[in-house]
């Protein structure tokens, strides 16, 4: 229950109709549609509704409250989604947008964007195409399937295979895959809305093969195993590889009907293409998946993979054939933007150093400190020319880097960073105002009072110059 003097501030907050009459008010009223005025004023007299119903004591004036209409006119005047500066390390940022496009697969997404395309049309038949086609060929180049499909993402994509292939029958998975991967997706709730029913086996730690054997059935349809992604658990434990599970689904197979196979499915998780083992880590690949006997293998083409967002599906052509005739396959289609780059990120793996070189988060991945250590240097020097000496103190210091999205969450990267110590202001505002007073926002590390400001994610030159500026643009309103 609000208290008296809650319930007094309510009662004198401006009505919608008062706070139309307003002077500031009515000249929006002559420059936007009316509808959208009104609603910015209900929002305002909302959002200060709430802050007295929080405790706060707002200015409830109609002045105060014009004004908060004003600044949601102003703002519908910029993008919402923009740009960013990512200094902050973390190569596969969620939300900073996963993967930077490499060049050529923007130059992919603006030409289909601009013009009409061969998204389904073949021109060498001058007939119907698929849209599969212009990635398909390439995909199993590269991890040695038979066939691939590509959908909105891999999330869509595990939601597909298990429904497909799993809907009304049983689907065995270790306890200790049972996982949440960052932005809601678990693998229980995916499960249960593909209607596959799900056996859990084995402890949280621990799950060995018998614990599989012992749960199979004439209901099991299907093996699946899950990248447990950006959970680890070190110690005593124990899970059963995909060769294993794979042999066990052979020995059921010989002795059912070609149509009731058990299938072997790995949701992969992050999707290397390429061996980016550096110091000790290694993510498998998809090449390594198949090999070791998966029916079926998903991934994202936007975390390790470093393309746009989407999920893979490869395997053999009969189960990825029932996959591209399934309803889900068009529901869950991948657009034309996404196919142009997903097409012009595949063909620079078909060089793995090109890869490596053009490939913005693999070449993150794969430098080494002693390669970022220039552009941090970069950074460092833009700073030192930008400010005073009684603003900072500039310190080059050796820390880690991370791969982010889920993948190699134990994995430190070395690199280097640029430690900025507060002689005036602080780290805080300092932060505040480069991420949140900014058209192009400079993201950083903070902690213990300074902000860290890691070369391995700044893409060029422009963008060091950028970062330069905004620091001095804070200092200059300190003033
Ligand atoms: C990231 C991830 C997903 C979800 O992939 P999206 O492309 O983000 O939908 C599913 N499974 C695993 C194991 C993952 O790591």
């Amino acid at each position: 229950m609000p208290t008296t003097t809650q319930q007094d501030a309510l009662r004198s907050l401006p009505q919608v109709e008062e706070l139309l009459r307003h002077e500031a008010v009515q000249a929006l009223i002559n420059v936007l549609p009316r509808e959208l005025v009104v609603d910015m004023v209900r929002d305002s007299i909302d959002a200060v509704r709430h802050s007295i119903l929080d405790g706060g004591e707002p200015d409830s004036s109609a002045d105060s409250l014009a004004i908060d209409v004003l600044r949601r006119a102003l703002l519908l005047e910029k993008p919402s989604l923009k740009r960013v500066i990512n200094a902050s390390g973390v190569i596969i940022h969620t939300n900073l947008g996963r993967s930077v496009l490499a060049e050529p697969a923007v130059a992919a997404v603006t030409q289909v964007a601009r013009g009409y395309s061969t998204l389904e049309y073949d021109c060498s038949t001058m007939a119907r195409g698929s849209r599969h086609d212009h990635y398909e060929r390439m995909i199993c180049t590269l991890t040695g399937a038979e066939a691939a499909l590509a959908v909105n993402n891999n999330a869509a994509a595990v939601m597909m295979v298990l429904s497909e292939f799993a809907a009304g029958h049983e689907a065995i998975i270790s306890r200790g895959e049972l996982v949440e991967i960052g932005g809601s997706f678990r693998v229980p709730d995916i499960m249960a809305l593909s209607n596959a029913k799900m056996v859990e086996v084995g402890t949280t730690n621990k799950t060995h093969l018998f614990d599989y054997e012992n749960m199979l059935s004439e209901q099991t349809a299907m093996l699946l195993k899950v990248h447990p992604s950006n959970f680890r658990m070190t110690g005593f434990t124990e899970s059963v590889s995909l060769k294993d599970l794979r042999r066990l689904a052979d020995e059921v197979n010989g002795k059912r009907e070609p149509s009731n196979k058990v299938l072997v499915y790995e949701d992969l998780g992050s999707g290397a293409l390429t061996d980016i083992a550096s110091d000790g880590m290694h993510e498998k690949t998809v090449r390594e998946a198949l090999a070791e006997g998966a029916d079926l293998v998903s991934f994202s083409c936007d975390k390790l993979l470093g393309g746009p967002q989407a999920g893979i599906i490869v395997g053999n052509s009969y189960f990825i054939d029932r996959l591209k005739k399934s309803p889900y396959a068009r529901v869950l289609r991948l657009d034309k933007m996404s196919i142009a780059a997903l097409e012009a990120t595949l063909r620079l793996y078909l060089d793995d150093a090109q890869a490596r070189k053009f490939i913005p988060t693999v070449r993150m991945l794969t430098e080494k400190a002693e390669e970022v250590l220039p552009r941090t240097q970069a950074i460092m020097d833009a700073l030192k020319s930008a400010l005073d000496e009684g603003d900072v103190e500039l310190e080059l210091e050796k820390d880690t880097s991370r791969a982010g999205g889920g993948a190699l969450p134990m994995c430190d990267i070395p690199t280097y960073v640029v430690r900025v110590a507060f002689k005036r202001g602080t780290a805080q505002s300092c932060e505040r105002y480069l991420v949140s007073e900014r058209d192009l926002p400079v993201i950083a590390r903070i902690s213990s009072e300074c902000i860290r400001l890691d070369g391995r994610t700044v893409l060029d030159e422009d963008e060091i110059e950028e970062i330069a500026k905004a620091f001095k643009e804070y200092f200059d309103r300190l003033d």
